[in-house]
């Protein structure tokens, strides 16, 4: 291996290793190891698979973070004492570790989080070359889910939440919730108006490795979206530290602006912390551990533990459903790929689509300009950071998509390939469960559709908007026009009888502009064109 992380990289004595241990690309915590407790020292294999980073048109920032935060790994595991085989090359997973295991025979690991691993490697497991031992990293074994929750839909993250909460004692005191309640949503609501003041984007050091992966990013994987900037993402063991402490400062107004969204700040008071946890640089149980040991407001505190118990309840939910495989749910084939460039791939396979919604993903989501602020701003977000918090992601990107029925399995791949810290696991249930309908009542009791209130009233967005958000924004039409059109399949759904009575009230006439709007976005932004606002904000114009 040539270059800076080669150059620092031993050679193995393979002879002193008395067991081995493969760490995927999201176990990146010497945890893992001390799990397991094998006797003698322990060598440990990590892989960087070029074959993985082409499935799909995964953002430059992502790769970048992922594979600097394993070449720090693998220096760390070094200086920690282990010996270190890192392998670089085109196979996948499963092929190298077939290969090592016919040299260094069998290998141990840990069951992956990602379903798409666990396939690749069950092989392996089944003939006795991988041992897999029980991940670590999860808060809650999946029989705390299947008390409170069941295998079977409905599921509901209420009882799970008690669940956890009375089985840890997390923010409890003689039986009962810290506080009188167990959910301080209310409080957590908040716009946010510039006061208190919002901390920038943290940056981090930059060294050599960071420098060297940037390279090879741009090099090789320069087709894909997005930029490779590590400055501005954590990567070594004192940017983790760094990444935490910046967490922690936010934790205070984390709580009151968790859903406020603003062009000022795009992270607001939220920690960010989401890509560290999911590769384990950070162990979940250390951030709640910290939370609640921090001086911070209950309803931030509460708040936040809340968003680590919803990471393991949609973790279960993936892995009780294999990947929602099991559940009785309307489905639909479609593009795969995420629609960027080159990366249309053939599935026959047919996917959770509940309101069978079938319009491809509009080029505005990799950045050709909507003309919608609210829409324009998030992509930006995602196409410099590879993130933005869940607001954005439920309320506007999900959002939109939802009101224009786009394919909600494309719009999955776009959030996978998209964001820094998508996996499997957990953007599957985020995207398919809640941020669109795709599996019904399975997982949220209704859809989370908005018109422009939710919109102007949670973010500065409409201030900077070429629509008014009252008189000319298309917003609220097309959820009008949204639930005039799947009407039948919310029948029964106490949670929607309000809006589906409002819908019913609604004039002839203005069912049929809500009806003319949707069909003049939908086709405008499926042409990749801009919209504008009709003309002399008449709405009728564009009938
Ligand atoms: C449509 C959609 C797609 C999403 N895709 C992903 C994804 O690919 N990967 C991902 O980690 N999260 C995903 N989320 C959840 C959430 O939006 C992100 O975890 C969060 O925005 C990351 O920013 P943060 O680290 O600042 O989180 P914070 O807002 O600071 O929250 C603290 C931590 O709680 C956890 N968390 C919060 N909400 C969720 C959730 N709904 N599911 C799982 N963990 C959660 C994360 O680990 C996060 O770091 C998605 C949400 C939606 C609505
Ligand atoms: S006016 Fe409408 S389109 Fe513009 S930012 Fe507000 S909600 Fe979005």
């Amino acid at each position: 291996m040539a270059g800076p992380f080669g150059e620092l990289m031993e050679p193995v004595d393979v002879d002193s290793v008395e067991a081995w241990v493969w760490l995927a690309y999201d176990q990146l915590n010497m945890a893992f190891i001390d799990a397991l407790d094998l006797p003698g020292k322990v060598g440990v294999v990590l892989i960087e698979s070029s074959h993985k980073a082409q499935r799909r048109p995964y953002h430059q920032q992502k790769l970048g973070v992922l594979l600097s935060n394993q070449r720090h790994f693998a220096l760390e595991l070094q200086a920690a004492g282990h010996a270190v085989m890192y392998v670089i090359g085109h196979q996948t997973y499963a092929e190298v570790l077939d290969s090592l295991s016919a040299a260094l025979g069998c290998i141990h690991g840990v069951q992956a989080a990602e379903r798409e691993l666990r396939l690749e490697v069950a092989p392996l497991e089944r003939d006795g070359r991988l041992v897999l031992h029980e991940h670590p990293g999860w808060l809650t074994p999946r029989s705390w889910f299947v008390e409170s929750v069941g295998t079977e839909p409905p599921f509901r993250m209420d009882a799970f939440y008690r669940k956890v909460r009375q089985t840890t004692g997390w923010m409890m005191m003689d039986g009962k919730p810290v506080g009188g309640k167990y959910s301080f949503d209310a409080e957590n609501r908040f716009p946010w108006k510039g006061d208190p003041l919002a901390p920038d984007a943290p940056v981090f050091n930059h060294d050599t490795i960071d420098a060297e992966v940037e390279t090879l990013v741009r090099t090789h994987y320069g087709h894909h979206p997005g930029e490779v900037n590590l400055s501005m993402q954590p990567t070594s063991a004192e940017d983790v530290a760094g990444a935490l402490a910046f967490a922690l400062d936010c934790l205070p107004n984390f709580g009151t602006y968790e859903d406020a969204m603003s062009e000022q700040s795009r992270g607001l008071f939220h920690s960010r912390l989401a890509t560290l946890v999911n590769l384990h640089r950070v162990m979940p149980s250390r951030l709640v551990e910290a939370a609640m040991a921090s001086d911070a407001p209950l309803n931030s505190v509460e708040g936040f533990v809340r968003q680590m118990i919803w990471r393991e309840y949609v973790h279960h939910i993936h892995e009780v459903t294999d990947g929602f495989r099991t559940l009785e749910v309307d489905r639909s084939t479609g593009a795969r790929g995420a629609r960027w460039d080159g990366f249309a791939a053939e599935d026959d396979e047919p996917h959770p689509n509940h309101l069978s919604q079938s319009n491809p993903l509009p080029e505005a989501y990799w950045g050709a300009s909507s003309g919608l602020r609210c829409l324009d701003a998030s992509v930006e977000s995602v196409m410099d950071d590879g993130w933005t918090h869940h607001i954005p992601r439920l309320m506007v990107l999900s959002n939109i998509a939802n009101l224009l029925d786009v394919n909600p399995r494309e719009l999955t791949d776009w959030f996978h390939a998209a964001f820094i810290d998508a996996y499997d696991w957990v953007v599957e249930p985020n995207v398919l469960g809640m941020g669109t309908f795709a599996l019904g009542t399975a997982m949220m009791t209704k859809p989370y559709v908005a018109g422009s209130a939710y919109i102007n009233r949670m973010s500065d967005h409409c201030k900077s908007c070429q629509f008014h958000h009252k008189k000319t924004c298309p917003m609220t039409r097309l959820y009008w026009a949204y639930l005039n059109r799947h009407g039948p399949s919310f029948t029964g759904n106490h949670r929607m009888a309000i809006a589906m009575k409002n819908v019913a009230k609604r004039a002839d006439e203005e069912k049929a502009l809500d009806a003319a709007t949707f069909e003049h976005v939908r086709s405008t932004l499926l042409n990749g064109e801009e919209l504008r606002p009709p003309s002399q904000g008449d709405l009728r114009s564009w009938s």
